[in-house]
């Protein structure tokens, strides 16, 4: 006999039919001899409406009332849904957060769980009942028991909780599309589902815009092994199986806030080439990377910064090995993107041989921003200067001298508390999860992007740091993170410019806090570009696959759209479009990895 647990969205749940039909396939799994934990959300869009009635009397509600309001949705739900279960002959009963035992900590609106007492559900589970939970909702245990929610779409992440808490043998997410698919398919009809993606790839692409799965509910799963399965709520298919490697085994208490970074790795053997002040216009990013691509160069880190007046940073990292390559392609391209082919002051190519790469890796950073800025700040307190930074959602990675790689791989031990011998990055590791993943496994569009960036901050160890940290301090979580390759020197001092996204809710904030910051510290302006999109490609198979970058700007190319930023992880590549031209990039990049059915 197996313990399921059967989590089903808004839309599964949206009439008085389909908490019905629900109720028959919850039936048929009891039939089916198994044990059943029921979760939902909120009926269709019922949250939505809830905050919409909110905002009509404030612009800017408490979020301890949000949470009291946003709450009662999937209260509504359990009810019905259990009273659809009783109707059919099947006993079952309805719990909230609160009644379950889930413990969030106290902070409204993304708390995190910190445990869930299972003592009340095993005896209701005993007694033969399907329970039926209230999604997205817990309890805070400290002083008063406050009602809290986990974020918008933590229904997905109550369900694998649950699941882990009660060693469930398998989770299902029952949705309104046929499982997880290449992108979605509301904004490309021709989205082909999945078999199975690895936990890392759905980390990526749920947190670079694919809803389908809250990226926190994929991290519990990967750090306790859950099979997880997301299938549709109208057919019997089996869906798409989110996989990955059996984790070590940890404690259920702290579920949600364990150990942030299991693992600092490092490349000694990286090289940088840089062109500098290249036109700001489409089609720039495929040609050069589309050479490499046909040297058959593999290139690792690629950034490009926001451009200055019309022109670009481009800087891309490589085995140390191939720098005489691709520096190569990169003069011989050089010329052709200048104004005048003797006016080497545009267009320049710089080298950097010697470089590291150190990076943190764990799930459980994934929406804690105070993690990156930790590692800048441990960095800078010992003295390294980071070149070039590069963000996932589950590394974050620093481009240094290699001279000073083994203090920096001493300091982040130090901080993150990490006892293993620190790991020598090897695209092996990744491929190991799913041996014959495709280079590009999905694409994402996100739209609700903002683009910040800050002039002239002074070239000294620190300040990334404390950018970042002051962002973390207002729990502002941030992507993408770019710093430009050219060095302006502004009152005797080198400067250079930093850029990010952010969630567009969080952009006003984020531009207040750092004006303050920018008037202290000496930095220029703060410019915000709300009109923007990310596109993004992931797949584990791009490790080690020279072109996969380049196949992607040409695509963007062919549709005459601009890049604005430009950066990538190990198994992601984003760029920073305008909002306008979103659609259209995911179409065209879709169609030009054959991604469609
Ligand atoms: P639920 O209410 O069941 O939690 P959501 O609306 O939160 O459903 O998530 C499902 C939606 O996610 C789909 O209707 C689809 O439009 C969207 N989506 C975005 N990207 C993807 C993708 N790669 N695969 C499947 N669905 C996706
Ligand atoms: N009802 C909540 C929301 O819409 C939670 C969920 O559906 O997962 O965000
Ligand atoms: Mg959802």
């Amino acid at each position: 006999m197996a313990l399921i647990v059967q989590k089903y969205g808004g839309t599964s749940v949206g009439s008085v039919e389909r908490i019905q039909s629900v109720a028959k396939r919850v039936r048929e799994t009891v039939r089916g001899g198994n044990t059943v934990v029921v979760v939902v959300s909120a009926m269709g869009k019922t949250t939505d409406g809830l905050v919409g009635l909110a905002k009509q009397i404030s612009p800017n509600p408490s979020r301890r009332e949000m949470d009291m309001l946003l709450s009662t949705g999937e209260q509504v739900s359990i009810a019905l849904m259990s009273i659809a279960l009783q109707e059919l002959g099947q006993p079952a009963i309805s719990l909230t957060g609160a009644q379950v035992g889930i413990v969030t900590e106290a902070e409204y609106s993304r708390a995190r769980i910190l445990e869930i007492k299972t003592e009340r559900m095993q005896r209701h589970l005993e007694q033969g009942k399907v329970i039926v939970v209230a999604g997205f909702q817990g309890i805070s245990s400290i002083d008063d028991l406050e009602i809290t929610t986990l974020g918008r779409g933590g229904s997905d992440t109550s369900a694998v909780a649950l699941a882990a808490a009660l060693k469930a043998n398998l989770c299902e997410i029952y949705t309104d599309v046929p499982g997880i698919l290449t992108t979605d398919p509301r904004l490309v009809p021709e989205a082909k589902l999945m078999d199975e993606i690895t936990c890392d790839e759905m980390l990526e692409l749920a947190s670079l815009g694919a809803k389908v799965l809250h990226p926190r509910s994929v991290e519990i799963a990967k750090h306790y092994g859950i099979p997880l399965v997301v299938r549709s709520s109208w057919t019997d298919e089996p869906g798409t199986k989110v996989i990955s490697v059996m984790p070590k085994p940890r404690p259920l208490v702290g579920l949600e806030i364990a150990k942030a970074v299991d693992a600092v790795e490092f490349d000694t053997d990286q090289a940088k080439v840089a062109l500098l002040r290249v036109p700001d216009r489409p089609g720039i990013a495929a040609r050069l990377f589309g050479e490499i691509a046909r040297q058959n160069v593999n290139v690792d880190l690629i950034i490009q910064s926001i451009h200055e007046g019309n022109s670009n940073d481009i800087a891309f990292t490589v085995v140390e090995n191939v720098l005489g390559k691709a520096e190569a392609v990169a003069e011989a391209i050089a010329p052709a993107l200048r104004s005048h082919p003797a006016n080497t002051q545009e267009a320049e190519v710089i080298v950097e041989k010697q470089m590291a790469k150190i990076s943190i890796a764990g799930a459980g950073m994934i929406g804690r921003p105070g993690i990156a800025a930790q590692m800048f700040n441990a960095l800078s307190a010992a003295n390294v200067n980071i070149e070039m930074i590069s963000t996932s959602e589950v590394k974050v990675s620093c481009t240094i001298a290699q001279d000073d790689c083994d203090r920096a791989i001493q300091t982040l031990c130090e901080v993150f508390e990490i006892q293993d011998s620190p790991m020598c990055a090897n695209p092996h590791n990744i491929a190991l999860e799913s041996p014959n993943a495709p280079p590009v496994r999905g694409v994402a569009l996100d739209i609700n992007q903002a683009q910040i960036a800050i002039r002239h901050v002074p070239d000294r160890p620190g300040l990334a740091a404390q950018i970042f940290g002051i962002l973390a301090e207002k729990n502002i979580s941030v992507d993408t993170i770019i710093q430009s390759q050219r060095c302006r020197i502004v009152n005797d001092n080198p400067t250079r410019d930093i850029a990010f996204t952010v969630a567009q809710v969080d952009a006003e904030m984020a531009r207040t806090v750092l004006e303050a910051l920018a008037l202290q510290t000496g930095c220029g302006e703060v410019k915000v570009d709300t009109d923007v999109a990310k596109v993004s490609i992931v797949g584990s198979g791009m490790v080690g696959q020279p072109g996969v970058a380049a196949r992607f700007f040409e695509a963007l190319a062919k549709e005459q759209i601009n890049i604005k930023m430009i950066a990538t992880s190990e198994i992601k590549v984003s760029c920073v479009v305008t909002e306008e031209d979103g659609v259209k990039a995911l179409k065209a990049v879709h169609e030009a990895f054959n991604l469609a059915k």
